[in-house]
């Protein structure tokens, strides 16, 4: 353990040399996962993670996009289910999933995110009309949103179809996951198909943002004392008024804008601000 910190230690301190200051060090910075047993600490929003896994970049049913980022780290829980995700795209012949950020090595706070801090949420892309490409390939593609919201009827468009809602309902239908977001309209076209069973839809939440992807978070793992679930979803499936109140309404003005103060950022959880002090 002492050594996999040391070598870290020292992967930082080769990153100084090349410009970075110890005072200035961030979860950004952190190469690979902090050693110790696996552990997320804190809040979705707020938190990180020791016993950190990656994902391998190519595995059944998904690749990896954007691996450069190196982002694709996360609590072995994350990876576990992922690669349980992809068994099922491959047996469900759903194609092959491009998964983008899940966290950094140690998680903590992540540029282009709310969340993805604790190692146990991850981003799928809805396009699912690619091949397997090389790492290099898997670089520069572009996301397609899948929802036209120049009437006030959003609506998905036709990149968004029966395979890509199938791919949400497999993830959805996990125990391990807590919450998947999508955009409204999204939610709202899961919510208009005659599914069997409904029971899924209900972990599906409607957030701005996720037009191009859907975002996956699991729950708290067993052996995490530190990590702080989120309250529970409202029960019933979420088609009905919740929803609606999302989408906008011709007959009501627009909320004027206030203007909004930054927020500071909270301080890190104990345990995070520790493993980011070996690194100072
Ligand atoms: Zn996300």
């Amino acid at each position: 353990m002492m050594r996999a910190v040391l070598v870290l230690a020292c992967a930082i301190a080769l990153m100084w040399g090349a410009g970075a200051s110890a005072q200035s060090v961030t979860f950004a910075d952190i190469p690979g996962p902090a050693p110790g047993p696996a552990q997320s600490i804190g809040t979705y929003t707020n938190g990180c993670f020791t016993g950190g896994a990656a994902l391998p970049i190519d595995g059944v049913g998904y690749q990896v996009i954007r691996t450069s980022r190196n982002r694709y780290w996360g609590h072995p829980a994350l990876i576990d289910f992922l690669e349980d995700f992809g068994q099922g795209m491959a047996r469900e012949g759903l194609g092959v999933a491009l998964v983008g950020d899940l966290n950094q090595p140690m998680g903590g706070p992540i540029s282009g995110h709310a969340s993805h801090e604790l190692g146990l949420d991850a981003d799928i892309w809805l396009r699912l009309d690619l091949p397997r490409m090389s790492v290099g390939q898997r670089e520069s593609l572009s996301a397609i949103s899948v929802v036209d919201t120049s009437t006030y009827d959003w609506r998905v468009t036709d990149d968004f179809g029966l395979v890509q809602a199938e791919m949400i309902r497999l993830a959805a239908s996990d125990p391990r996951v807590g919450r998947i977001f999508v955009h409204p309209a999204i939610k709202r076209a899961m919510c208009e198909i005659n599914w069997p069973d409904r029971s899924f839809l209900r972990v599906i939440r409607p957030w701005f943002g996720h037009d191009s992807h859907f975002h996956i978070r699991l729950t708290c793992p067993a052996g995490s004392p530190e990590c702080r679930i989120q309250s529970a979803v409202p029960p019933g499936d979420g088609c009905g008024a919740e929803l609606q109140s999302w989408f906008p309404d011709p007959n009501r003005p627009p909320a004027p804008s206030t203007p909004t103060t930054p927020r500071q950022p909270p301080p890190l959880p104990a345990g995070c601000q520790a493993l980011l002090n070996q690194f100072r």
